[in-house]
């Protein structure tokens, strides 16, 4: 195909124990997914339908340097276990949903968090507070077939060393496999997707010069500075 300009060049993660890269399609994220991080954000943490939102594909960086934003004086730390997908499809049984996964990783997903209680005061979209650029670090990708999957790994995060989030992936209100035959009955799911599935409790603000570790323990490590 011929284009009227050369098109960005597409958004790829590493992969651990491969030279090729992992092709981003589309970044999926669910909006509160432990119970007390619901209950911090003043949620009732009952099990209710998850809920989802979304970030542009290039949000995506695994890089050692993470640019504060701007427009925000409140940008929020969220560590999550991020799920990459291999294979999509609709309507995925629950049964079925892990056969789709082609890795695992930890992430961030930055929140300028005032923009989003402005939002939410106001009924209005997320997409600023959320889909901003470089709004979704995320470590090397790591194989199913080298990890496994992960159901009662630690999650944790550091700040200048200090833990500020700390959580278990099984304590997530809806599994892996649940988020993605859900997330399946919304949208066509894609080769290349990837989904942030939820933070525990503990998030709070970063400043420039901070440095975070993000870590699924046995699984996933993520260290990087806001500049
Ligand atoms: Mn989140």
């Amino acid at each position: 195909m011929q284009y009227v300009f050369d098109p960005p060049p597409r958004t790829a993660l590493p992969v651990t124990g491969s030279e090729a890269f992992f092709p981003v399609h589309r970044i999926y994220c669910v909006g509160r997914n432990y119970v007390e991080h619901a209950r911090e954000m003043g949620d009732d943490p009952s099990r209710e339908p998850p809920f989802f939102f979304s970030k542009p594909a290039d949000a995506a960086i695994c890089a050692p340097e993470i640019r504060y934003p701007p427009a925000t004086a409140d940008l929020h730390h969220e560590v999550e276990l991020v799920v990459a997908l291999r294979t999509g499809g609709q309507d995925i049984p629950v049964n079925q949903a892990l056969s789709h996964v082609f890795a695992y990783a930890v992430g961030v997903d930055l929140t300028r968090r005032d923009l989003q209680s402005a939002a939410k005061a106001q009924r209005r979209p997320w997409d600023t507070s959320k889909g901003f650029d470089q709004s979704a670090p995320c470590s090397k990708l790591v194989p199913v077939g080298v990890c496994g999957h992960p159901f009662q790994n630690l999650i944790s995060l550091d700040v200048n060393g200090v833990r500020r989030q700390a959580g278990c992936i099984h304590e997530m209100i809806w599994s892996v496999a649940e988020v993605i035959s859900i997330l399946s009955s919304l949208y066509t799911l894609q080769p290349g997707d990837l989904i942030f599935t939820g933070t525990p409790s503990g998030v709070g603000a970063v400043q420039s010069g901070d440095r975070l570790e993000a870590r699924v323990e046995g699984l996933a490590e993520l260290t990087f500075s806001l500049v």
